[in-house]
């Protein structure tokens, strides 16, 4: 079993390992050039991240002519990031090396309507038995994270007023984790953990919006390259009103949210009062793929309703791309009637060269987003050396 153990950084050590575990530098003339820092000063630093077992350097980096210069990379025994992303009805649970690469990725059921303490006791017994069987002898654990299907408090780690998790409300998931694990500890809103898992695979794009159609419906917004939780809740259109003939009321009281229309919660309790029975998102996406009529109209009247709320905050933030990700996903009805509505009804000037894409980080999106928030939180927790 892997010990516990803050990472050993100090100063700028910190900003250097980042650079290396994200991928933006792998030797030190990169290091200098992106850290401001002088060479020798870089160097110093590189030999103390190397001695702490950190930081390896091998073979030849990429040549630019001249003398190869060695690679630098974050050690694979520098430590593990446990972290999952928890959905309605299963979880993503993930192994991490400091530099994001997944050592083993599992997805088991789970029913987050058993409430917080036994949903966590039971990610914290898988989190173990994952290590039991993966985690390489003798390398620590540096952080635990996790995604949550719900609107999270950053200054807190609380959840707050989530929809369809009964006994969720108000929780104190990080300080409940922390108890577990006396380690850094990441709890965030999936559909941001989403967002900076997403980012990594659109580079030169500085400004994302990143939506999550899943059993609900959110959205994680990149602003100049980083997360933008403003207040905790940035993002959060699942409770936008939409215009529709019909009236429903919410979860939150209110009457024709977005997500009482275009969420695949909604989506599957309109097909089964139809007759069509559904158990999960995917099988909306399941029923549009072979045809079925009811489907595939309600899956383009979610994506028409989605964009039409996206055409105010297109206007608005001008993002480069619009990123589908999430279960519906895959649901092309859904894709090409958000299209449909945001190249309508937007500014010719934000449409211009706006990507309405689905996601192309893959299915461990979010868990990578969780390790590189994950490092960012262990950075800041380390101890001196
Ligand atoms: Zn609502």
């Amino acid at each position: 079993m892997s010990g516990k153990e803050r990472l050993p950084v100090r100063g700028a050590q910190g900003d250097l390992l980042r650079l290396v575990a994200t991928g933006r530098a792998e030797s030190r003339a990169e290091l200098a050039r992106l850290s401001g820092l002088a060479a020798s000063s870089v160097s110093l630093r590189v030999e103390e991240l190397i001695g702490a077992g950190l930081l390896v350097e091998e073979g030849a980096g990429t040549s630019r002519g001249g003398r190869r210069p060695r690679r630098l990379r974050v050690s694979p025994t520098a430590g593990l990031l446990a972290v999952a992303d928890l959905g309605a009805h299963h979880a993503r649970l993930g192994l991490l090396d400091l530099s994001g690469t997944p050592l083993v990725v599992e997805e088991r059921p789970c029913d987050i309507a058993l409430g917080p303490e036994e949903t966590l006791d039971w990610m914290a017994a898988s989190f173990d038995e994952m290590l039991l069987a993966h985690g390489p002898p003798g390398v620590p654990l540096r952080g635990v994270g996790t995604g949550i299907p719900g609107p999270v408090d950053p200054a807190s780690g609380r959840v707050v007023s989530p929809s369809r998790m009964p006994g969720w409300n108000n929780f104190p998931v990080a300080e409940h984790l922390g108890a577990h694990y006396d380690l850094p500890v990441l709890v965030e809103n999936d559909a941001n953990l989403l967002a900076v898992g997403e980012a990594r695979a659109w580079p030169g794009c500085d400004n994302l919006m990143v939506l999550k159609a899943g059993s609900g419906i959110g959205c994680g917004v990149i602003v100049d390259g980083r997360l933008h939780r403003g207040r905790g809740a940035a993002g959060d259109i699942s409770h936008v009103r939409v215009r529709t003939d019909s009236s429903v009321v919410c979860s939150c009281g209110h009457p024709d949210c977005l997500e009482a229309y275009a969420s695949g919660a909604a989506l599957m309790s309109a097909l089964t009062e139809q007759g069509i029975v559904m158990r999960r998102p995917a099988d909306v996406v399941a029923a549009v793929n072979d045809g079925v009529p009811e489907a595939t109209a309600l899956v383009r009247n979610a994506g028409r309703l989605i964009g039409e709320v996206l055409t105010v905050l297109v206007n608005f933030l001008n993002p480069d791309a619009i990123v589908v990700g999430g279960s519906l996903s895959t649901a092309e009805p859904l894709i090409s009637s958000i299209r449909a509505a945001v190249y309508e009804r937007c500014l010719p000037l934000a449409t211009r060269d706006l990507e309405i894409s689905v996601t192309r980080a893959g299915p461990d999106a979010a868990l990578l987003g969780a390790g590189s928030l994950l490092l960012d939180a262990a950075l800041l927790d380390a101890v001196p050396a």
